[in-house]
């Protein structure tokens, strides 16, 4: 599983680091996924972040 933010979306409300800072973490004003392969442990809190991100700037596949 990968993961990847849309800059051009992200508001940086924070709310994927707060739920997954596993893979998320903020560059400046925007986040970011912080690793090429969404670990297994944390893969269901990587969707719930893409989920309830309110920008939908999260992309899992
Ligand atoms: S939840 Fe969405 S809008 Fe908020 S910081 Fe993360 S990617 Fe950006």
């Amino acid at each position: 599983m990968k993961a990847a933010v849309d800059p051009d979306l992200c508001t940086g409300c924070e709310l994927c680091v707060d739920t997954c800072p596993e893979v998320f973490e903020m560059d400046d004003d925007v986040a970011k996924a912080i690793v090429d392969v969404v670990p297994e442990d944390v893969e269901d809190a990587a969707v719930e972040a893409a989920e309830s991100c309110p920008a939908e700037a999260i992309t899992i596949e």
